[in-house]
Order: structure tokens, then sequence, then C-alpha cells
């Protein structure tokens, strides 16, 4: 560092790290007015090749923010490219089954969602985010900027940031630090919060190469995902991006320890089978482990992403759920700086988010136990024999079979629920112990995602929700409860807004005729009565479960 330079600022949240999670949480606050800073190490989004699964849950999100269009635009195959996963021998090789429509990518109407899912680069998406968080008026980005420590007291957090390129300090003071800094999160670090877990379920690598015309040289049509099987160099290799950009991410191979810039061209070329230049752009290690932090806050700092919850990338889940942390802790945070959430609104951020953490991480091991399907495989798969046509048949059976949670997953996209929140209204009865991974079966009780529908003249139902809580009506009468509701709203500050459902089919989805909406799209409340100002006292944490 030059010198003793130390420039000071202040915002209302400090961000630190510019990756998925950080982003949206600068959207979800700056769209609230919430002043916040954004600062990033790197000069730009978008290093890391990881994430290629944008989930339909995430994507509504973009809806609510207003980009799920520019994400669509930015795919680079176009939103009809299909989502198949393709289990193959090689790509030079036999089919042995296809999963149709994975992950639900599929273009078109759901009733049960207001958007598909999306394939799509993890940097394509970020730098969505980053353009609509950098359009805001209350957000500011800081590129080459990095967290080095902090210390807070009642009144605030004081941050040092390094200015990389000027080789200079900046002291900011905050009302809110968070974490979005990922796996090696120095915040994390900060708050003493240990991750549990384990470390290295295995070793693996993602490696990024150009072949111009390799789509064009196998004969297994489009498709997302290829997995080859076979017993020489198993592994999933796929299209990423324009410019016949690929990425493949080999398995455990016999006999090869490591595998770097100049050995992986030889290595792709001798799993697929397939003799073209491969020009190879990266090759990166990683490490699939299973890590929950112990605490996810302390006081006037908290974690969001990776920073607190890590594990195996089968069903394409971290960055999503790192999205779904930010919308949590945003709309909760924007509350009590602007004095409508109460004391116990920020800490139902980790009571609500660890127990889904857990739930998806759990569902991400499953999904991981299964690749092993593609080990151990009898050379005759590759045979042109009778014996290598019934090891494929069998071999393929088993593969879309055992392998097909990791690709139908909704129950654990759209299923997460917020029942035990202290923040959620109890209701008598309870869900299933252990809702469908793979089926999502909608419903209204307080603490779930609210069930989705289209209307009759074709907007989502989403579309009506207003920036604040939103209390659905359904049907005629009670425009009373209502007025209730509006008034107890009002004399607190609470931005709602009341819509009326005459939709017969939506309105037997919600089972009551009043249903309060919070800001992120769950249910907190629903009744055929408006109970008072209670609901919403509860709803923004300012009575618990206990009062
Ligand atoms: C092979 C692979 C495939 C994957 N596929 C999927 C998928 O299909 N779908 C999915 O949802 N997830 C997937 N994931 C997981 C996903 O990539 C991560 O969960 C996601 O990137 C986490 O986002 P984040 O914002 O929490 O952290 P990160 O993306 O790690 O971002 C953290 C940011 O903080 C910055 N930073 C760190 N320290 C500091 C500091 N001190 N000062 C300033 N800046 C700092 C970093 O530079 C970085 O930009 C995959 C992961 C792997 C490894």
């Amino acid at each position: 560092m030059r010198g003793n330079t130390v420039a000071a600022r202040q915002t209302e949240v400090l961000i630190c790290g510019a990756g998925p999670a950080g982003l949206a949480l600068a959207i979800e606050l700056g769209s609230r007015g919430i002043d916040c800073i954004v600062v990033e190490r790197n000069d730009r989004v978008g290093y890391a090749p990881r994430a290629k699964t944008t989930h339909t849950r995430t994507r509504e999100h973009f809806r609510r923010w207003g980009i799920a269009n520019d994400l669509a635009t930015a795919a680079p195959f176009g939103l009809d490219y299909p989502s198949d996963v393709h289990f193959v021998t090689r790509l030079s090789g036999y089919s042995l089954a296809i999963i149709r429509d994975a992950f639900n990518c599929a273009p078109g109407r759901n009733e049960l969602y207001a958007e598909h899912s999306q394939w799509i680069p993890q940097y394509r998406v970020e730098e969505v985010l980053r353009t609509h968080a950098g359009s805001l008026a209350t957000v500011d980005i800081l590129f080459e900027h990095e967290f080095v420590s902090a210390g807070q007291d009642e009144t605030g957090v004081t941050c040092h940031i390094r200015d990389i390129r000027a080789a200079s300090r900046i002291d900011i003071e905050c009302h809110y630090l968070v974490g979005a800094d990922g796996a090696r999160s120095a915040i994390r670090d900060l708050i003493g919060a240990q991750m549990q877990g384990r470390y290295g379920l295995a070793h693996a690598y993602n490696i990024v190469f150009r072949a111009p015309g390799l789509a064009a040289m196998h004969a297994h049509g489009p498709g997302i995902m290829y997995w080859q099987t076979n017993p020489d160099v198993p592994g999933m290799i796929g299209p990423m991006d324009k410019d016949d950009l690929w990425y493949f991410m080999p398995g455990k191979i016999p006999g090869l320890d490591r595998i770097d810039l100049a050995t992986a061209a030889d290595l792709i070329r001798r799993a697929t089978g397939i003799d073209v230049p491969y020009e190879v752009l990266s090759a990166d290690e990683w490490a699939a482990s299973e890590f929950i932090a112990d605490k996810y806050s302390d006081r006037r700092i908290f974690l969001i992403g990776d920073a607190c919850h890590l594990h195996p990338p089968t069903g394409g889940y971290g960055m999503n759920m790192g999205i779904s942390d930010a919308v949590d802790l945003g709309w909760k945070m924007a509350a009590v700086l602007r004095n409508w959430g109460g004391k116990y609104l920020l800490g139902s951020y980790e009571q609500e988010r660890r127990p889904v953490h857990r739930r998806v991480i759990d569902a991400a091991l499953s999904n991981f136990s299964t690749v092993s399907l593609h080990l151990a495989i009898p050379p005759a798969i590759e045979e042109d024999s009778q014996e290598g046509a019934a090891v494929r048949a069998e071999v393929g059976a088993r593969l879309a079979d055992g392998r097909l949670q990791e690709f139908r997953s909704l129950g654990v996209m759209l299923g997460c629920s917020y029942d035990a929140s202290p923040i959620t209204a109890s209701e008598p009865g309870g869900r299933p112990d252990d809702p469908s991974m793979r089926d999502y079966e909608p419903t209204a009780r307080p603490g779930a995602r609210a069930p989705h529908g289209w209307l009759s003249d074709g907007r989502s139902l989403y579309d009506l929700f207003g920036p604040g809580f939103t209390l659905l009506s359904f049907g005629h009468g009670p425009d009373l409860e209502c007025q209730r509701a509006e008034a107890d709203a009002a004399s607190s500050g609470i931005p709602l807004t009341t819509v009326r459902i005459d939709d017969g089919k939506i309105a037997a989805l919600y089972e009551q005729r009043l249903a309060l909406i919070r800001p992120d799209q769950h249910v907190a409340w629903r009744g055929n009565l408006w109970e008072g100002p209670r609901i919403l006292m509860r709803a923004t944490g300012q009575l618990n479960s206990a009062d």
C-alpha cells in the first residue's frame, strides 16, 4: 500500500463480493432505494466458468427484478435449444439413454411456475446481474477493491478496503456488512464462523476448450450434457457458449493423477473419440465438499451464498441457493433500515435459510452418489456385438432411472418452505416431513412459496404482487377485510398492496379467502378474516411465535 492514504465513505450496506449472491443482494437492496456499495477484488465479474443451470425459482426473481428477458437474450444457443441430457458411451459412440427437458428449461407456460429454467453459463448470468445492479441509483460497484478487515459496535461497522489499482486504503462505514465472498470467505473468518462437514468428497477438473465443428461431428443431436460412460475416460462433456466453446469434466481416470493445459487436449480427444483440434483454455481443479457454517451472522455482519454453504454441483443448486439467500436477507435488511422491520426480522434469515440449505445439500449429495453409476462399466459396452448391445441396454436403463432425480427436481427448486420460521403464521397440521425432491405440490400453507397461476388475461399471478407485502383477496365479498389490512399497514408504515383475484382456479390453490404474501413471494399468513395488526407485526418480525 502506498503511504497511508485513507479515504472515508459511508453507506447503508457494504457487500463483499460481486458473485451471483452479492450482485443479487445489491439488486434486492438497490431496488428498494437502499444505499449499498459492492467491493470486488477482481476487475470484472464472471471469472468462474462454473454454473450453467439457472433454475425456475431464480428466473422468477429475475422476472420480479424486470430482467428475465435480458437473461433470455443472453442465452448463447437461444431459449429453444433443447436441455436434453444424453448418456452415451462416447461422443463418437453409442447412445445409452436420453433425459429430455432436464431442469424444466423448455420455454412455454407451465401452471406451476412463472419462469422456466435456463441453461446459460454463470459468467453471462453475472453480467446480466451486474448490468442491472449498476443501473440502480443507490448501488455502487467497486472493482479491484478488496475487503481487508472490519470492526463493529452497536452503531455500525467500519470496514477497511484496499483499492488495488490505486494501492490505497478506503475506510467505509456502514450499518451492515454482508459477506458474499465465496468459499474462502474472509468475512466468515472475521465473525469466527466455522464450516462444518466434509472436504474433498471427490476431486475433479473443469476444463474449458474450443473445438471448431465438434457439435456437427457427433450423431447424438443437440443437448446440454453428454455423460460419456466407458471404462477408459468416463465423464461429462457439453457445449458451453457460442464460438465452439465446450466444457469437459472427466471422472477419475485410471493411471492419470494430474490434468493440465498440456495434457488436457489429448485426454478430450481420447474421451470423445473425435479427432479435431482442441484448444484448451483453462483446466481448473475443484473439490466437491459438503459444508455448512455453524453460524451465519454476528450482530451487524451476515454471510450469504458459498460463504456459508458448499456442496457438490450435481443438480446445479449452489448459485441458485446463494441468490435466494440474497432475496431472503435483502427485503428484511431493507425493512429494518426503513424502520418497518422489527427486532426479530434479521434473526429469521438464518432460521429460515438453514433448514433449506440442509435440504438442498442433502439433495445434491444424493444426486452426487448416483454419479458412481458411470463407473465400473464392462468393456463390452463399446463392442459391436450382441453382448455389447445387452450391456448398453442394461446400463442405459440403470442410468435413465438412477440419475433422473438430478434432472427432475422441481420439488427442490420450488418446494422450499419457511414453515418453521418465527415470522411465519402457525397453522394446525403440518407439511409432510420429507416433501418430494422430485415433484412439487403447490401449497399455500404459511411459509411456502406462493402457489403460481396464469390469469385469464395471460399475466402471471406474480406480476400483480407489489414490492412490499401483498394481500390477495379471492372471490366476492370481503373488501372490508382488505381495508382493515390497509389501515393496519399504513399505521405501521408497512408497504402493502391489496389485490382482488376473481379466478376460481387460483382461489382453489389458496383454500382461504385471504393470503398475505411477503416481498419474496412466500406466504406469511392466510385466513378468511383479517385478524388485525398482529398478522403484519409477526410477518415483519415485530412479534415472534413466542409473543
Ligand atoms: C464445476 C461446478 C459447477 C457448478 N454448477 C452450478 C450450476 O449449474 N448451478 C448452480 O446454481 N451452481 C453451480 N455451481 C456452484 C456456483 O458456481 C457457486 O455456488 C456460486 O458461484 C456461488 O456464488 P457466490 O456469489 O456465493 O460466490 P462466488 O461466485 O465465489 O463469488 C464470490 C466473489 O467474492 C469475491 N471476493 C472474495 N473475497 C473477496 C475480498 N476479500 N474482497 C473482495 N472481493 C472478494 C470473489 O472474487 C468473487 O467474485 C457449480 C460449481 C462448480 C465448482
